[in-house]
């Protein structure tokens, strides 16, 4: 394996992370890592506004989940991983803020009643008189028509809308059951309660004797959750991965088969139809007229569907077409630097708000994000920091308008969602994410299951990254770190002429 040549296609913390496992796994390997964007981070990135770097991508990772926060402590930030000061969101319903029942699952409450306010007595009612679903096998089913039908339309549109929304900027109409809520899914498979499901999952969370302070659900880094992808990006220049930034992957080639092939050497850019045992890669980057052919034993795209659809397609057609059957949905991120207007403004409640649809505003979501980060309250000094988003999947339309627009907003929504204008406007910044999220509709699952069989007869390639089992933070670097440790198998195969 000295001297194996390995790109990974997209720098993301999917790419990063299969970087980051590559360098340890096969530490005489020369690694490459190739990104479209100015820097590496994808949708980890800070920016600054009023002269703080704040997040205006992804804020906080999920604490539940081991390897977020392993990443960290290895790159040594475990001392700066921190939890939210508050989790107390509101959902913004029939023109007030309403707190946000107690143990739900993705907004499914385990009691109906808890959700009064964001129902209403008869929604309440009817999720109450919780309709049975048939035990059994059942295909996927959308999220939307599943709790419907149990629950009742508005449990739908005012409770597992605006949460769906926040993961996935998506349409709980559209969305996987399967995919989104397994564990609903397993639930209506034993023809169980979804209330009961919700139940016991909140019961599970609740302290105990032996536990008497549950593990904090979120966790993010003073200074930002951003940094996790700059200081990963240091770490992996020290550790000798070549990074190319603003650098587009164009093409993607095979090259013919060679019998007992070992370590790949040469160049060509010639391509195969045929299926490869152990043969190497040609990617190709640059300006079309000037072309530039890096050659490689292993490549990993760790690039959304739609790139990895159009690199995969010569080669891999079922691959490609599943691919492109991934929609994203695009987003906005409109950060506001809000001054104090003297001791009578009211300080901004808990960590934030939901907007379901049905509500008809243009942001679905407000994090109040100096109240929910200390690290971010101590930086501001008498700033408050919060951000909007906007942009549902499908609707494309708000995204259109100019950044002021947006900001315009952003400015008075949340004013009307507090129920007071929010002070002077010190500093602003509008973050547009194009392609910002995968959306796992029906038949999801079965989707990546076609993907990987395809790519898993194309020896040396492996695909990361938050298009396949999970958009959060720590199922894309779990899938960057799974994408590492099958081509450092590979190639010690190959290297030992066995194969792989
Ligand atoms: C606004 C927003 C907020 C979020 N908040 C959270 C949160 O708080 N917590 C959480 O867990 N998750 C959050 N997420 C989701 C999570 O951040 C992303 O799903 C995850 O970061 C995606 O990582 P990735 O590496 O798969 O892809 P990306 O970050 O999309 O990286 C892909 C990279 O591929 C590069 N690329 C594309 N095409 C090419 C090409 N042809 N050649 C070379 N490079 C290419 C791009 O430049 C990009 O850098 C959020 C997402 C968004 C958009």
């Amino acid at each position: 394996m000295v001297g194996s040549r390995i790109l990974i296609v997209g720098g993301g913390i999917a790419g990063l992370a299969c970087a980051w496992e590559l360098s340890h796994a096969l530490p005489d390997a020369t690694i490459t890592l190739i990104d479209a964007a100015d820097r590496p981070g994808g949708k980890l990135r800070r920016e600054p506004v009023a002269g703080v770097a704040l997040d205006v991508g992804a804020e906080s990772v999920l604490a539940r989940r081991p390897e977020a926060l392993d990443l960290a402590a290895e790159l040594g930030l475990g001392l700066d991983v921190v939890h939210p000061a508050t989790t107390a969101a509101s959902i913004w319903s029939r023109g007030d803020l309403h707190p946000m029942p107690k143990g739900t699952l993705m907004g499914i409450p385990s009691s109906a009643s808890s959700a009064l306010g964001i129902l209403s007595p008869e929604e309440v009612a009817r999720a109450e008189a919780e309709q049975p679903w048939e035990a059994g096998e059942f295909d996927d089913v959308s999220v939307g028509d599943y709790v419907s039908a149990r629950l009742g339309d508005a449990v739908v549109d005012r409770l597992v809308e605006p949460l769906l929304g926040g993961v996935y900027a998506g349409q709980a109409r559209l969305l996987s059951l399967r995919a989104c809520l397994p564990q609903a899914f397993e639930a209506a498979r034993r023809g169980e309660s979804l209330t009961a499901a919700a139940g016991a999952l909140a019961a599970a969370a609740q302290p105990t004797a032996d536990q008497p302070a549950p593990p904090p659900v979120f966790a993010g880094l003073a200074g930002g959750v951003g940094r996790l992808a700059e200081v990963l990006t240091e770490s992996l220049r020290g550790r000798g991965v070549t990074i190319r930034s603003e650098t587009i992957v164009r093409e993607l080639h095979r090259e013919p088969v060679t019998a007992g092939s070992g370590g790949a050497t040469g160049s060509t850019g010639a391509t195969s139809s045929t299926r490869s045992n152990g043969g190497g890669w040609t990617v190709v980057v640059g300006p079309q007229p000037r072309p530039e052919r890096l050659r490689a034993d292993a490549v990993v795209l760790a690039t959304p569907a739609a790139p990895t659809s159009r690199l995969l397609a010569p080669y891999l057609p079922v691959a490609a077409r599943a691919l492109r059957e991934i929609d994203y949905a695009s987003m906005a991120i409109i950060t506001l630097a809000v001054g104090a207007d003297g001791p009578q403004t009211p300080p901004l409640p808990g960590s934030g708000f939901l907007v379901p649809a049905v509500e008809g505003r243009t942001i679905k979501a407000s994090t109040f994000s100096s109240t929910k980060w200390k690290w971010t309250a101590d930086a501001a000094g008498d700033l408050s920091f919060l951000r909007a988003s906007v942009g549902r999947y499908g609707e494309t339309t708000d995204l259109q308008r100019p950044d002021d627009e947006l900001v315009a907003i952003a400015v008075a929504e949340v004013s009307e969602a507090l129920g007071h204008q929010l002070p002077r406007i010190v500093d602003t910044h509008v973050q547009r994410w194009g392609g910002a999220l995968p959306q796992y509709t029906v038949g999801h699952l079965d989707r990546v299951a076609r993907i990987r069989a395809d790519t898993a007869t194309a020896p040396g390639l492996e695909l990361a990254g938050a298009a396949y089992g999970g958009v959060g933070v720590p199922a894309c670097i779990a899938s960057g770190r799974s994408a590492a440790q099958a081509v450092a198998t590979h190639l010690r195969a190959r290297s030992a002429g066995t194969g792989g």
